[in-house]
């Protein structure tokens, strides 16, 4: 029998532009190169796509998991793609039907099942591809975490209950904790969640501007404990990642917030990078910057479980990366943490007259201590910041087990992820 494939039909993978937060999320983990974007739309090559479905399960948003029915050669291509404001309809049967598609090639490639590729194994062949070995399902012991419960289309209001720079650093490299109020609106959210702001105005195509991701950093039950608010670390954008001078949208916007502001959100978002919640569990936190956003709210968390006796948690290390001290958000704060309650490891890449480090160099640094816990399943790692530092602490982590005759491609890797283990969020 004839294919719906050989018959000229495919059931097209595309992305909603309307709900999609432009994350980077899909692009980062497809295995093929299949999703591409440019500043306003994340967009799918249609011949590249091989229907793996990497992608599906991590989107916050479910954006992703988009089909239609049409024609292979109008499979709408990447240009067209990044013009929509908006999903096209379904062809009607007759539109497919001028296009040489019959109804039977079209019912069958609607009711094919989209699975036709598997994904490549976390253990695959070279290059690295540090984004497969991200867990999508959280730790067994996560608390059940709420998501999506405003959209783009139906944003809620948050009051700006206070900001403040929490670096030593001066306009450009300043990072501000800012702490948003719910009211009596409902927004629950878990340590290692993100929420979306939408920054008002339009871009500079004279649309709306999309929202902007930013990691909880307050605990479950809010910044102020039993209040409905959560804290956010934001870096202010003064220039770009290749340093030329430029004002981010989202990122100023929020660090020139006063007291009393109204902000339109959306979320919450995330339902794997969140944090065990059994005795005894221990959690290594690998973060640079603002990366260090979930780890506080982590932190935190333990910290009010330990403060009220009810919890036994089991090791907290932290592995913090910065250019300078002056630039390393919460400085301050984490030097008064009890030594017998986190295991504090900082790395200065840009402090005058010495030697730049990195957090890689502070994981081998630890090796002896790491090791014990990669092959423990009640350890789990956690890695959040700027993009750039991913695959270095993902190769880190690779060599200490290596350095200890673990094998990383064939145990511990996929088991870090199979398990729930080893969480990555870089953006
Ligand atoms: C899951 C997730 C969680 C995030 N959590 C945080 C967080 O906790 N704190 C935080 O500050 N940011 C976080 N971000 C990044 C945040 O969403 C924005 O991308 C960032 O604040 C820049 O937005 P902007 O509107 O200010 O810049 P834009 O106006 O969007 O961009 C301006 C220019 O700056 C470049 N640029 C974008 N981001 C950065 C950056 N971080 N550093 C340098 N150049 C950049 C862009 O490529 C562009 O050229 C997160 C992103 C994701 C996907």
């Amino acid at each position: 029998m004839e294919t719906a494939s050989e018959a000229g039909v495919i059931k097209q993978h595309l992305i909603d532009p309307e709900i999609c937060i432009r994350c980077n999320t899909c692009e980062a983990t497809c295995p093929v190169g299949a999703i591409t974007h440019d500043d306003r739309n994340y967009v799918v090559r249609a011949d590249v796509c091989n229907y793996c479905m990497a992608c599906i399960a991590p989107c916050p948003t479910g954006s992703i998991d988009n089909w239609r029915t049409v024609p292979k050669v109008r499979a709408y291509d990447i240009a067209e793609q990044l013009t929509w404001d908006e999903l096209p309809p379904e062809l009607t049967p007759e539109q497919l039907a001028a296009e040489g598609v019959t109804p039977e090639a079209a019912a069958s490639v609607a009711a094919e099942p989209v699975l036709a590729v598997k994904p490549e194994s976390a253990a695959g062949e070279a290059p690295f591809n540090s984004a497969a070995f991200g867990a999508s399902v959280p730790p067994w012991s996560a608390a059940h975490a709420y998501t999506n419960l405003f959209g783009p289309k139906n944003p809620t209001t948050a009051t700006v209950a206070g900001n403040v720079n929490c670096t030593e650093a001066g306009f450009h490299n300043q990072t501000h904790h800012i702490v948003l109020d719910f009211g009596a609106i409902p927004f629950p959210v878990l340590e290692g969640q993100s929420i979306g702001i939408v920054p008002p105005g339009v871009d500079a195509n004279g649309r709306p501007h999309v929202a902007r991701q930013y990691s909880v950093a307050s605990p479950r039950n809010g910044e102020r404990p039993g209040y409905n608010n959560v804290s956010l670390t934001v870096k202010r954008v003064t220039e770009d990642h290749h340093g030329r001078p430029t004002r981010g949208v989202a990122s100023n916007y929020l660090c020139d917030l006063k007291v009393g502001d109204a902000v339109q959100v959306i979320g919450p978002f995330g339902q794997s990078f969140l944090m065990p919640n059994h005795p005894k569990s221990h959690i290594v936190m690998i973060c640079t910057g603002t990366g260090s956003a979930p780890m506080r709210a982590m932190t935190e968390w333990r910290r009010r479980l330990r403060k009220s006796g009810k919890f036994e948690g089991g090791k907290l290390m932290l592995f913090f990366g910065a250019r300078t001290r002056e630039e390393l958000p919460y400085f301050g704060p984490l030097q008064s943490l009890p030594k017998d309650f986190i295991d504090i490891n900082f790395a200065f890449s840009r402090t005058p007259g010495q030697p730049k480090k990195y957090v890689q160099d502070l994981l081998h640094e630890r090796a002896v201590d790491l090791v014990p816990l990669l092959s423990d399943p009640n350890s789990h790692f956690y890695v959040c910041g700027l993009k750039a530092m991913e695959e270095g602490v993902l190769l880190a982590l690779r060599d200490v087990a290596v350095g200890a005759d673990l094998d990383w491609d064939a145990a511990i890797g996929p088991a870090l992820k199979r398990e729930g283990r080893l969480h990555l969020e870089t953006y």
